[in-house]
């Protein structure tokens, strides 16, 4: 995501009552916060939000959470939800790499992740939201039958995900090289922003699907 700095976006996203706070003292309350015990589910990296505000109108029965780092990013999809607002669907203005201080273990049962920043160099691996030590984080917030969905046209970051998938004892339920001319994989397919952009440009779609590694007592 380019990122521009836009005047009063900290402020906006510090007043907005769509964000959550102080996720630090939240574990093991996050179902109050939505006031039923729908699932959670929880896109990681969710930019403007458009991917994640449409799953939330259609389904109603499920509560999500969108994690953004940079609130200039942010702002897009606060604006949205004052035009719309959605009443299972918050925000998290925070570095994912925080996740397990902000979730009891099995609060969340899915996680998704959209286009991912690759990270390309080799020194920079462990910052790719599916290393393995990202994936281990994800393992101590989802239950055993938790559920992991990337998508991504990068080739390079989708092969590389796929080993950590495996390094990490997950296992792998789906996976397709080409998402839109996948018809089990692409059923009822949400576009991301990302998405649109790079499958107009002709680039295929990455996806896969994991659960997480079951324990040996
Ligand atoms: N999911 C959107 C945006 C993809 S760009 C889409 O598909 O259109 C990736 C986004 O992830 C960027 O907005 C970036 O700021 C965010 N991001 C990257 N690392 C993050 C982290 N550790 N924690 C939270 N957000 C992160």
């Amino acid at each position: 995501m380019r990122l521009k700095h836009i005047k009063g976006a900290e402020e906006a996203v510090a007043q907005s009552p769509c964000v959550i706070h102080n996720p630090k003292e939240r574990p093991g309350t996050w179902h109050e916060l939505f006031g039923n015990q729908n699932p959670i589910h929880m896109e990681i990296g969710m930019g403007k939000g458009r991917f994640l505000m449409e799953l939330a109108e259609q389904n109603p029965q499920i509560n999500y959470i969108g994690v953004e780092r940079y609130s200039s990013v942010l702002l897009r999809a606060l604006q949205k939800m004052e035009e719309a607002p959605l009443r299972n669907l918050y925000f998290l203005c925070e570095d994912a790499a925080e996740l397990e201080e902000f979730f009891a273990p099995g609060e969340v049962e899915r996680i998704y992740l959209n286009f991912s920043d690759p990270w390309p160099k080799a020194r920079h691996a462990r910052r790719r939201l599916t290393s393995v030590n990202y994936l281990n984080r994800y393992k101590a917030v989802l239950p055993p039958q938790g559920q992991l969905e990337f998508k991504t046209d990068n080739e390079a970051l989708f092969d590389f995900s796929l080993e950590s998938v495996e390094e990490a004892g997950w296992q792998l339920t789906g996976c397709t090289r080409d998402l839109h001319h996948d018809p089990a994989m692409n059923e009822g397919n949400i576009m991301t922003e990302y998405e649109e952009k790079f499958s107009s440009r002709g680039n295929p779609i990455f996806k896969l699907t994991a659960v997480p590694p079951r324990e040996h007592c």
